[in-house]
C-alpha cells in the first residue's frame, strides 16, 4: 500500500494544511517564510501536477525552504488504513483516515479508456435515505476542500507510478480521467468546500481536470442546484430521484418531504435551461418498492420533457436491510418502458460488489478507530 505517515493530531495541529489553500495564500505563506513569491508557483506544480506526497521530493526547492516546510506545513491529511481490490482486478477502494480518527471511502474504477474516481464529500451523511449504508450513522462532519482534494491527489500518484496499482496491469491513460462525487456524504450540503475542491481540481494551473469530466451527485437540494446553475463551470449534475412520486420518495429519501419531487424536477429544468447540459437522474431499483411497470410509466411521463438520462442502479444489498435488489427481468423492463417514452436509460455496470463498493459499507463495516493496516485482496 501507498501508505503516507499520517501525522499525530498535535502534529498535525502545528503544522498548516497547504492543500486548504489557495495559489494566494501559498504565496502569502511562502513570503512569510522569507522566501520569494516565485517559490509558491513550484510548489503548487509539486503538488498539483507532480503530486508530491513530500518536500523531499521537491527537487528543485533550496534544502532550506524544504526544511522549514517540513516543520510548518504538511501535505499529508489522511492515510489508507484499508484496501480492497475486486476479484476482477478492475476496483480499488480504500479506506482513508483523517486526523481526527474519522474514516472516507474512495474508489477507483478501471474502464477501457477511463479511471474513474469516486470520491467522499462528508464523513457520514446527514440525509437518511433508508437503503444507504452511509446514512445510517449520520453525518460526523464536513470534509475541508483539502481533503476532498486529497482523495485524488492520492489515486493520481498511485496511478502516475509504474506497477504500484495493486490491480490489473495499468497502462495508458495512466491519470485520474473522470471524478464522481458520489461516494460517501451529500456534496451540496457541504457546498463551500466541495467547490473549492471543484475549482482547484479544474484549473488548469492546478490539476487540470476538464469540468465535463466531473460529475456531482446530489440527494436533491433545490436551492443549492440553482446555485450550481450560476457557478459558471461545466461539472455534470446527477440527481438521486429513486422514486417518481412523494408518497414513494419520502419513504426512501426523507428530505423529499422539504423539497418534493415536483420542484425537483423543475430546479433541473431551471439548471438545463441555464446550462444546456443533459442531467442525469441515478434510480437505484429495489425489489418490489420502486421497480413496478407502474412506476417506470410515471417516471417515463415526468421525466419525458426534460434532456436527461436515466441511470438505473441495481441496488447494492447492505447487511440486514429490507431492501433487496430487483431481478433482471424486472430491472429490464424499467429500463424498456422507461425507452419506450423515448428517455436514454441504462443499467449501471455493478461494480465490485464483492469488495462492498455501494456507498459507505466498508466503512460500516470496520469497527469505529480500527488502524487495520492491510492491504485485503478479495
Ligand atoms: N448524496 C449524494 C451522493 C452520494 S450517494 C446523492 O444522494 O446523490 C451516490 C449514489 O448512490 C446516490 O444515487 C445514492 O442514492 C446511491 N446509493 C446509496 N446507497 C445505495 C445502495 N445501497 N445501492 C445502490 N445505490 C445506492
Amino acid at each position: 500500500m501507498n501508505i503516507i505517515p499520517l501525522l499525530t493530531p498535535s502534529e498535525a495541529e502545528s503544522r498548516v494544511s497547504l492543500l486548504e489553500m489557495g495559489l494566494d495564500e501559498l504565496t502569502e505563506f511562502v513570503k512569510g517564510l522569507g522566501q520569494p513569491a516565485y517559490r509558491a508557483r513550484q510548489i503548487w506544480e509539486w503538488i498539483y501536477q507532480r503530486y508530491a506526497a513530500d518536500f523531499e521530493e521537491m527537487s528543485n526547492l533550496p534544502q532550506n525552504l524544504r526544511a522549514q516546510l517540513a516543520q510548518q506545513a504538511t501535505l499529508s491529511v489522511m492515510t489508507p488504513v484499508v484496501e480492497q481490490v475486486s476479484m476482477a482486478g478492475d476496483t480499488l477502494k480504500i479506506l482513508f483516515q483523517l486526523h481526527d480518527g474519522q474514516t472516507i471511502e474512495a474508489v477507483l474504477m478501471l474502464y477501457d479508456k477511463r479511471r474513474t474516481l469516486c470520491i467522499s464529500s462528508q464523513a457520514g451523511c446527514a440525509m437518511g435515505c433508508t437503503f444507504c449504508a452511509t446514512a445510517q450513522g449520520g453525518l460526523a462532519r464536513n470534509l475541508t476542500t483539502g481533503e476532498i482534494v486529497a482523495q485524488v491527489l492520492y489515486f493520481a500518484r498511485y496511478l502516475a507510478t509504474p506497477g504500484a496499482l495493486p490491480m490489473t496491469e495499468v497502462e495508458r491513460p495512466s491519470s485520474v480521467t473522470n471524478i464522481v462525487l458520489m461516494g460517501m456524504g451529500e456534496p451540496m450540503h457541504n457546498y463551500k468546500n466541495v467547490w473549492g475542491a471543484l475549482r482547484r481540481l479544474t484549473d488548469p494551473g492546478a490539476f487540470g481536470l476538464g469540468a465535463r469530466n466531473i460529475t456531482l451527485s446530489t440527494v436533491g437540494l433545490v436551492p443549492m442546484i440553482d446555485r450550481m446553475a450560476e457557478e459558471g463551470l461545466q461539472i455534470g449534475l446527477a440527481v438521486s430521484l429513486h422514486a417518481p412520486n412523494d408518497a414513494l420518495r419520502t419513504q426512501l429519501v426523507p428530505i423529499n418531504k422539504g423539497y418534493p419531487v415536483d420542484e425537483l424536477l423543475a430546479s433541473v429544468q431551471r439548471y438545463i435551461a441555464k446550462t444546456h447540459r443533459r442531467v442525469t437522474f441515478e434510480y437505484a431499483l429495489m425489489k418490489g418498492i420502486n421497480d413496478s411497470a407502474e412506476l417506470a410509466h410515471e417516471l417515463g411521463q415526468k421525466l419525458q420533457p426534460l434532456l436527461c438520462h436515466v441511470n438505473v442502479i441495481p441496488l447494492n444489498p447492505i447487511p440486514d436491510s429490507q431492501f433487496q435488489p430487483s431481478s433482471d427481468e424486472d430491472t429490464e423492463r424499467f429500463v424498456e418502458i422507461l425507452r419506450g417514452y423515448g428517455i436514454s436509460a441504462t443499467v449501471r455496470l455493478r461494480r465490485g460488489i464483492e469488495i462492498n463498493a455501494g456507498c459507505g459499507q466498508l466503512r460500516r463495516s470496520q469497527s469505529p478507530g480500527t488502524k487495520t493496516r492491510e492491504a485485503v485482496a478479495v
